[in-house]
């Protein structure tokens, strides 16, 4: 069977801005994050996606990006950047990066030049309009925050479509410059050693919403040009498709092996939450029901948290509001009417139990686990903070001031204060103690590595009488491993004895504590069990 390197890998976001300042000016570096290589390899990372690190005015976090070709310069240079790919192959770790195609910022020259001259080549690279179209059934991505998708530009005489910011206007995907640009831009980042791309905002990429003779199909031919024009360059990298999409329409980013080869999880993890909000299992049930089978040619990548929101639009009404009242309670919490901005350590109030239970499930998941930076280490959030900002504080490395993350004083702001204040929650202090949730995270993450079956096997749910417990198997080449995760905070009884035949033997690998011989066990609360079954 076709190994592929991202099917039994553990993927790692992080913001080269706030994960570790070498250099004392208050904000992260590439040389930051060489330094700290060691940690992402001792931890057990196998990828790591960079955020944005191009050149920005920074209006949305560096997803506006005004050079596509070069690094901000308070973060390094080119020559890092080429250091970074190098050490990281020391230790066995790839790295993607964000390609962030669906607009760009308006500080781009090309946007300077369509706005300045009607007949210009550049004019055509964006999408524009005499009046504002109103298009039906399509969300405003930041509520609240921005409330129109089309702005009048003075200097341009005409109104400029952006499905996000207006410092951030729309590419129009429909000119064939345009797509040999994007292509250009990938074919530089892959000379310069990446494997592979998250594909920033890939269902808006392909709306023809606004564009003049956009047609659909061709719009999402597009991902075929992308992913030809990468194996062409280089065979092993990924496509991973940002799109917040329903099961029907994954089809679009993973068909066969001709358009991305990951797609982030976001159907599972919005009613994961649901179920862990209910401490039932039926949400997530249903929801693995209905996820397409994707494998062996794409891979869902599974989480819990990311920069964003945790978006829970597809939900309905009341299930929203379940989750909310469970883990973002306080309206401050919440964000355009649709998500929560919380880390997950806070959202699950520090409760050790569950933040295991929950780092087990996204363990076991069909598909490939992403963690964020801090998370391995239950960091908090920070809800002064404006918008999304809450989850984008630096870094805790050690209890010394700025939490070791910059000598400068007056660097970005850390969480100082509380549960997870820095004094208290930081890497260094977690590494000491034997039972904290970081050392806990790198075993969790070494014997997933040894369970490729759940990147690769065939998937069973075990449906079970107890509405709190979700029992799950794979099977494969490599052997059979069950699961089963409680998700109450009392103890329940499970059986193995009808799972497999006389013929086997359980060998329990992992697990919220042993679990002893009995094929009848109690499972604590919030607690999980992972075994093997092996012929006698
Ligand atoms: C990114 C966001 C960003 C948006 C616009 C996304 O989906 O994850 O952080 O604001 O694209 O680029």
């Amino acid at each position: 069977m076709k190994y592929h390197w991202y099917q039994n890998s553990i993927f790692y976001s992080l913001d080269v801005e706030t994960f570790f300042d070498s250099n004392g000016d208050g904000i992260g570096d590439f040389q930051g994050l060489i330094d700290k290589l060691d940690y992402l390899a001792a931890l057990g990372i196998t990828c790591i996606w960079l955020l944005p690190f191009f050149p920005s005015p920074n209006r949305d976090n560096g997803y506006d990006v005004k050079d596509y070709y070069n690094i901000d310069e308070r973060l390094g240079n080119l020559g890092d950047f080429a250091q970074l790919i190098d050490k990281a192959q020391v230790y066995g770790i790839k790295i993607i990066i964000d390609l962030v195609v669906n607009h760009t910022s308006i500080e781009h020259p090309w946007f300077r030049e369509a706005r300045k001259d009607r007949n210009s080549k550049y004019r055509d690279y964006y999408v524009w309009s005499d009046e504002p179209v109103e298009f039906e059934s399509v969300e405003l991505s930041f509520q609240g925050e921005e409330n129109t998708m089309w702005t009048f530009d003075e200097q341009a005489g005409q109104y400029y479509l952006h499905r996000f910011y207006k410092e951030q206007p729309d590419l129009n995907i429909m000119n064939a410059d345009v797509r040999d640009e994007i292509l250009k831009i990938m074919g530089f980042w892959l000379s310069m050693g990446v494997s592979g791309f998250r594909i920033d905002a890939a269902a808006i990429i392909i709306e023809p919403h606004g564009i003049k003779g956009a047609e659909q199909e061709e719009l999402e031919k597009f991902f075929e040009e992308m992913r030809h024009f990468l194996a062409a360059k280089k065979t092993d990298a990924i496509l991973l498709a940002e799109a917040n999409v329903k099961p029907e329409e994954v089809a679009t980013y993973i068909k066969g092996e001709s358009r991305m080869h990951m797609i982030f999880n976001f159907f599972l993890n919005q009613y994961l939450f649901l179920s862990l909000a209910q401490g039932k299992v039926q949400p997530l049930i249903k929801t693995l029901r209905k996820l397409p089978g994707i494998q062996p040619a794409g891979q869902w990548l599974n989480f819990l948290r990311q920069h964003d929101e945790l978006n829970l639009n597809l939900l309905t009404d009341k299930e929203r509001q379940q989750v909310f009242k469970q883990f973002a309670p306080d309206e401050s919490m919440q964000i355009y009417g649709r998500g929560i901005r919380r880390r997950l350590a806070p959202m699950l109030d520090g409760n050790d139990a569950l933040l295991k239970l929950s780092y087990s499930i996204l363990l076991s998941l069909p598909g490939v686990p992403l963690i964020r930076y801090g998370d391995e280490i239950g960091m908090g959030d920070d809800l002064s903070l404006e918008g999304r900002e809450s989850v984008r504080t630096p870094m805790q490395w050690t209890s010394e001031p700025n939490a070791g993350f910059s000598t400068r004083a007056k660097g970005r702001k850390v969480i100082e204060k509380g549960k997870f204040g820095f004094p208290k929650i930081n890497v260094l202090s977690l590494q000491s103690q034997g039972d904290s949730i970081l050392n806990w995270i790198e075993r969790l993450f070494s014997i997933r590595k040894q369970c490729p079956e759940i990147g690769s096997g065939e998937f069973e749910i075990i449906e079970q009488d107890n509405e709190c417990l979700f029992v799950h198997h794979f099977r494969s080449e490599h052997g059979d491993l069950w699961f089963a995760h409680n998700f109450s905070g009392d103890p329940v009884t499970f059986s193995r004895e009808e799972l497999v035949g006389k013929s086997k033997k359980w060998v329990h690998i992992f697990g919220s504590r042993d679990a002893g011989e009995d094929r009848a066990l109690q499972i604590d609360g919030y607690g999980f069990h992972w075994w093997r079954s092996i012929n006698k």
